[in-house]
């Protein structure tokens, strides 16, 4: 295997090693003469001037001044050393004997929902099935659970994510089980971050108040300019919802806390425009996605939703591009718009940490459906194979086994991938939807995330060129669950 990744972006060729996520960027010389060196494939396009920019730190870019005739030596001297940088080892959990590493709770306490959104992903939190509110005895017993798993969890901070369909239809057993999991904070010594991810709808009076009181972070889903919102997300019948949505923003006691979230489709503004719509509303988080191809790929509407690779590419370079360029303008990022969904994968590779697992889904992380069912994370929900038990029964939670031992470095074909301490395996949930295999990954999903890999670690190189200061910045994520 030749462990290392070239490309190029940007009219820059670029050279990145898995093991130490280490980032170079090469001259067409130094290109040449690497690819003679080790036998990689040269890649078409090569079109760069010469430098070759090593560093010791993780991700980074340091300028290597070798003259043309020293190349050679310097090249194999840098593969001899990032060749021999030891693999990364292993992320089991080593739990001490009758503690956990539970940190990450969602709770459906809606699978209903008061729109119907086109590309919706779970149906209104249904996933097709009759469709009901989390009741308030099934909400004692889903606290209790969480209760006792937090007792005996490695974690300081517990994150419970309030999720459907619509949360906020169901308030009261929401104001149940925060109110009942605050009182228990000193007893536990944790510390439980409440979020909630809302349409927005009914985000105002006493639910606002109490929201803004008691939860970190509420994300609230809005898709860019009126029009295309109104046509992407309508009321349950057919209703427009963006002025009662905005209103509801601007009203809200605390911006801070809100996170505006955009579904990309064939029939919304390219990326960059719909950020710069919501960046109008005065919030400073903004989250983008393209409508993903998890679930329902039988279904011809939300095939025809999804944008095409090769043109959310361009548009996130685009983005990127422009967004480097404005953010370059200032001196700090206290006032920039953060979008939290690229940075999180940028500032991400920029730490350098390498992953052998993609996610703690039922290892560190549960989902419980409104029915009170546990499941590895809310992809998983409704999925009875990986149901892991309930919170009802006090019987131990058993994950599927497909989950519980996954390592990188074992599994094919991610072993061989350069990007697999990054991706670490993708996200089991997509792979069980395209290939029926929740560790087997399908070849369009692999292309994709190494195409969007690309573009963040050219993101990440301008970045640090031109406002590295924007790479330091938190994203005050309340460490929601990766998702691929
Ligand atoms: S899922 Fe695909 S992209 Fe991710 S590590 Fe495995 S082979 Fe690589
Ligand atoms: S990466 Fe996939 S399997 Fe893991 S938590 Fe996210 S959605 Fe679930």
């Amino acid at each position: 295997m030749t462990d290392f990744h070239l490309f190029e972006a940007g009219g820059v060729n670029y050279l990145f090693f898995p093991s130490s996520a280490r980032l170079y960027q090469l001259s067409k010389a130094a290109l040449g003469t690497l690819c003679r060196l080790s036998g990689a494939p040269h890649p078409a396009d090569i079109s760069a001037a010469l430098r070759a920019l090593p560093h010791d730190a993780p991700a980074d870019q340091a300028v290597l001044s070798a003259e043309p005739g020293d190349l050679s030596a310097e090249l194999d001297d840098l593969l001899q050393k990032e060749l021999t940088v030891a693999q990364p080892a292993s992320a089991a959990m080593q739990n001490a004997p009758g503690r956990n590493g539970f940190h990450s709770f969602s709770l459906y306490l809606a699978q209903s929902c008061n729109m119907s959104c086109c590309y919706c992903w779970n149906r209104g939190g249904s996933f097709g099935k009759p469709s009901g509110l989390m009741g308030e005895q099934t909400a004692q017993l889903v606290t209790e659970l969480i209760l006792s798993l937090a007792e005996g969890s490695s974690a300081d901070k517990i994150f419970i994510n309030f999720y459907g369909g619509e949360p906020l239809l169901n308030f009261p057993v929401l104001k149940q089980i925060t109110l009942r999991l605050r009182q228990q904070e000193a007893r536990l010594a944790k510390n439980f971050c409440f979020t909630v991810d809302t349409n927005g709808s009914l985000l105002e009076g006493e639910t606002a108040q109490f929201l803004a009181r008691h939860f970190v972070q509420i994300g609230v889903s809005l898709d860019g300019r009126q029009e295309i919102h109104d046509v992407q997300r309508p009321g349950f019948n057919g209703e427009v919802t963006w002025e009662r949505i905005v209103a509801n923003v601007r009203a809200f006691p605390n911006r801070k806390l809100l996170c505006l979230r955009a579904t990309l489709t064939t029939l919304s503004d390219p990326y960059l425009e719909t950020f710069r719509q919501l960046t109008t509303l005065g919030v400073r988080r903004i989250q983008l996605e393209y409508c993903h191809e998890t679930g329902y790929q039988e279904n011809p509407v939300y095939q025809e939703l999804i944008v095409p690779p090769e043109r959310q590419f361009e548009e996130l370079r685009e983005f990127l591009d422009y967004y480097v360029d404005t953010v370059s303008l200032y001196q700090n990022s206290s006032d920039i718009p953060f979008v939290s969904s690229l940075m999180d994968n940028i500032t991400r590779i920029r730490r350098g940490n390498r992953y052998t697992r993609p996610c703690g889904a039922g290892m560190n992380m549960l989902a419980i459906s409104s029915r009170g069912e546990v499941f590895p994370c809310i992809a998983f929900v409704e999925r009875e194979e990986f149901a892991m038990g309930r919170a009802d029964t006090g019987s131990p939670l058993s994950l599927h086994q497909t989950l519980a031992d996954f390592e990188v470095d074992g599994q094919v074909p991610c072993h061989a991938c350069w990007l697999r301490y990054d991706c670490a395996g993708g996200c089991y949930a997509t792979h069980y939807d395209m290939t029926g295999h929740a560790r087997q990954p399908h070849p369009q999903y692999c292309k994709n995330m190494k195409a969007k890999a690309e573009i963040y670690l050219y993101a990440m190189a301008q970045m640090l060129k031109k406002c590295p200061w924007h790479l330091e910045r938190d994203s005050d994520s309340p460490g929601a669950p990766y998702s691929a």
